[in-house]
């Protein structure tokens, strides 16, 4: 049944009640690309189709379902024009909602889709349904890119989405659902349900891009969740005391707050951290509950799918910090757990946006927090050692504005994604070009990224043993000349 899943509770982290999938030899690598399901009605279906497979050997479309995830409304300045002028957002009113639901699925549940009206571009445009004979011509595959809705894109939307934030330890609600609320997981697989029973689609990209309490507040100085009821009466279960929990990790809280105030103990910031840790375990069982959540949801989705057609291809998309710079994520969800219920791993490698926003999302955020104690340099060190970086990437703190990750970078990431599957799952990189850098002022500043380094990035994925490749991030920004460059890697990873 797909929805056994809902009520698997515990058992996801232990040993899968699915079979384990078995990769079968294949020749042919997937070569995929994510892009908006706007930019098929835009620029034309037909012509879209004909210019990727063209320009870049593309083979599958990575596309929204849902774009509560709002990756639509980015400036002009960094949309590319592939030919057919630049496609600007300025005044669109694109729905979020790109496959006509069936209510049915959704009678008895609390979340309701918002549903697209006569206000929206292309209202009464079925996408998925529309590409499907194109697609089939060219000999192209479609799948799914579903990604949860955030809450400044859920609440107003989606009917009651308020009602499954999740809640932190001052009871305010947070910025995502909570993966632990059973009308959230409900709704998420009553949506894939639908879609795939519905649709003749053929795989699917999921992807959430969240860490848990405890690297939010330690890496990035946010307040603890999720304390809501679904959260602390499923610790309770497992006999963790849920105000031990508060208590530990206000003691937490106190410590980075005071750090970034530079007010360091007697002991250091990382030693207070480690004692706290240490006097309240509950702390920890509190962060890996709530990735429990997030792999009881992947792996509910892949039931739900499984039990529709065995046939369609489940993937987890693994996003930057998942994949680059989390350690706790790194150590609490290994890409081999993963691979208990997912076809396909898709972690994030950007070679060229990762330097910049390992300077400025990490190092310099945890060297007012946790890395108090440690110069930038030091962190930097520490942290290229510690995360086994290969020594070509260690490029230096002063020289990270500007550089990008040579392709040892995805190479070595790639390896180590295969390393921890370990045959379970097939392996797509996502080649990430033209990437905008989000300004720390508001707004975002183009990034063109250099053809030659795009050919080599994405020639060192498949060179590593990637079973496929994924252009990223989204179409809309992807320079024609750096379509053409994964394209001629991916035609030379072939005859090799
Ligand atoms: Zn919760």
């Amino acid at each position: 049944m797909a929805t056994a899943a809902i009520s698997m509770g515990n058992n996801v982290l232990g040993a899968s009640a699915a079979a384990p999938y078995v990769l079968k030899a294949s020749q042919q690598p997937l070569v995929g690309i994510q892009l908006g399901t706007h930019s098929l009605l835009s620029e034309g279906m037909e012509w879209v189709l004909d210019f990727l497979q063209e320009k870049g050997g593309i083979d599958t479309l990575i596309t929204y379902s849902h774009s509560y995830y709002g990756a639509d409304s980015r400036p002009d300045s960094v949309l590319a024009d592939h030919g057919k002028g630049v496609q600007s957002f300025k005044d669109r009113n694109f729905p979020k909602v790109w496959v006509n639901h069936n209510p049915s699925y959704f009678k008895d549940l609390l979340l309701k889709h918002e549903k697209p009206t006569k206000k929206n571009d292309f209202f009464g445009r079925d996408a998925f349904h529309e590409m499907r004979k194109p697609l089939d011509a060219r000999g192209m595959k479609v799948y799914v890119r579903l990604f949860e809705p955030w809450a400044k894109n859920g609440v107003g939307r989606i009917a009651n989405y308020e009602k499954v934030l999740t809640v932190d330890i001052n009871g305010r609600a947070g910025a995502g659902p909570c993966w632990n609320n059973p009308h959230y997981q409900a709704w998420i697989y009553a949506t894939v349900k639908d879609v795939f029973t519905n649709y003749d689609i053929d795989g699917i990209q999921y992807g959430a891009e969240r860490v848990g309490p405890l690297s939010e507040l330690l890496f990035k100085g946010q307040t603890p969740n999720c304390f809501c009821e679904y959260c602390t009466a499923k610790n309770q279960g497992k006999n963790i005391d849920a105000q031990r929990a508060k208590e530990g990790f206000r003691e937490l809280e106190r410590t980075i707050r005071k750090a970034e105030n530079n007010e360091v103990p007697a002991d250091g910031v990382l030693i207070s951290i480690m004692g706290t840790v240490f006097r309240y375990p509950e702390i920890l069982s509190w962060e890996g509950n709530f990735y429990d959540g997030g792999e009881e949801i992947n792996k509910g989705i892949y039931d739900t799918i499984k039990a529709i057609d065995p046939s369609i291809e489940v993937g987890r998309h693994v996003d930057h910090q998942q994949s680059s710079w989390d350690p706790i994520y790194r150590a609490m969800v290994p890409y081999g757990k993963m691979a208990d219920y997912n076809d396909f791993i898709k972690p994030i490698l950007y070679h060229d946006i990762l330097p910049i926003r390992l300077r400025y999302w990490y190092i310099e955020r945890i060297s007012g927090l946790i890395g108090r104690d440690f110069t930038e340099h030091e962190l930097l060190q520490g942290f290229y050692a510690m995360m086994r970086f290969h020594e070509d990437a260690e490029i230096p703190l002063d020289e990270m504005e500007n550089r990008s990750m040579p392709p040892a970078y995805v190479a070595s990431e790639t390896e180590r994604c295969l390393a921890g599957v370990n045959g379970r799952a097939k392996v797509y990189p996502g080649v990430g070009f033209d990437v905008p850098w989000h300004l720390p002022e508001g707004g975002v500043a183009p990034r063109p990224s250099d053809p030659e380094q795009v050919y080599e990035s994405t020639l060192a994925a498949l060179k590593a043993g990637a079973h496929g490749v994924v252009a990223s991030r989204d179409y809309d920004e992807m320079r024609t000349e750096n379509i053409e460059a994964f394209g001629r890697a991916v035609r030379q990873g072939l005859k090799n």
